[in-house]
């Protein structure tokens, strides 16, 4: 594939689109402070991974909690959507944009102000019980006392995030699909595509014929496999400059 810098040729491809998607993973974050969990900085070279692996977890909540807690509470806490989530927002009251379907759990597409957003690996808003139907949402109420316990059962409670080893929401497995199979031009921000089941959503996309647009700065492994429109760099750096290639090409066509 070759390298394509084309700003224009996307700004024109996401005005024509009458479905576009966006598919987000933790890259799309980083500009917000949040650490990828592989690469440069990135979390599992510093913890370790077992404390998201569901037995683990359920064996050892007390050496568990106060490090997901780290992790995915008092580091989210204070973290703000950047330029990237802001645009995407701003495109769906647009229309230029259909769905986001994101890997995140940081809850910042819903900050931004996106309405219609897929968490496939569910989010750390919400804790649950494993063992009976309790779930909440006042996570940093239940987060006082570590580990976090049911109210009605007592068992310990779990970020409603997908762990390893566990399935994928179905709802969202399923909108996703759906959005995939649908779209016409799908924008992959973020993600190196390590991740399964959810690597392989954007070959969906591209087996019903969606142009692929890839926004990293570094190549992932879509990057040589399926993208169509490399534009490397990082998300909030390459989501303005097509937002003012997609507004002035609006301009000239008034
Ligand atoms: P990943 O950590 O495997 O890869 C991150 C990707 O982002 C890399 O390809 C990297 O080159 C790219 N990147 C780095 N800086 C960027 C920037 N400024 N702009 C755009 N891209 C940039 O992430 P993944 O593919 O999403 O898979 C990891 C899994 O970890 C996901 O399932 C996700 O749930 C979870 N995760 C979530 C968060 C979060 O919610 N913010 C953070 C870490 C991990
Ligand atoms: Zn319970």
């Amino acid at each position: 594939m070759e390298v394509n810098h084309d700003f224009k040729t996307v700004a024109t491809l996401l005005l024509k689109s009458k479905k576009t998607v966006a598919f987000t993973g933790a890259g799309i974050s980083v500009e917000s402070g949040i650490p990828p969990f592989r690469g440069n900085g990135g979390i599992w070279n510093q913890y370790d991974p077992k404390i998201l692996e569901l037995d683990f977890f359920m064996q050892n909540p007390h050496h568990c909690w106060p490090l997901i807690k780290t992790l995915f509470y008092d580091f989210f806490d204070d973290k703000q959507p950047n330029a990237a989530h802001r645009i995407l927002a701003r495109w769906e009251k647009e229309q230029l944009l259909t769905v986001v379907i994101t890997q995140n759990i940081d809850h910042l597409h819903h900050l931004a102000g996106s309405k219609n957003v897929v968490e496939f690996h569910g989010t750390s808003q919400r804790l649950v019980c494993l063992e009976c139907d309790f779930f909440t949402e006042d996570t940093p109420g239940y987060l006082l006392k570590l580990p976090p316990t049911c109210p009605n059962c007592r068992s310990v409670l779990k970020p409603d995030f997908v762990f390893f080893g566990e399935g994928i929401p179905r709802e969202a497995y399923v909108r996703s699909m759906e959005a995939m199979a649908d779209t016409q031009l799908l924008l992959i921000i973020g993600t190196s595509g390590e991740v399964s089941p959810a690597n392989q959503l954007p070959y969906i996309a591209k087996r019903n014929g969606a142009a692929i647009v890839e926004i990293n700065p570094e190549p992932s492994n879509y990057t040589n496999a399926l993208t169509d429109f490399y534009l490397q760099g990082k998300a909030g750096e390459i989501l303005l400059e097509l937002d003012r290639m997609i507004h002035h090409e609006q301009q000239l066509q008034q």
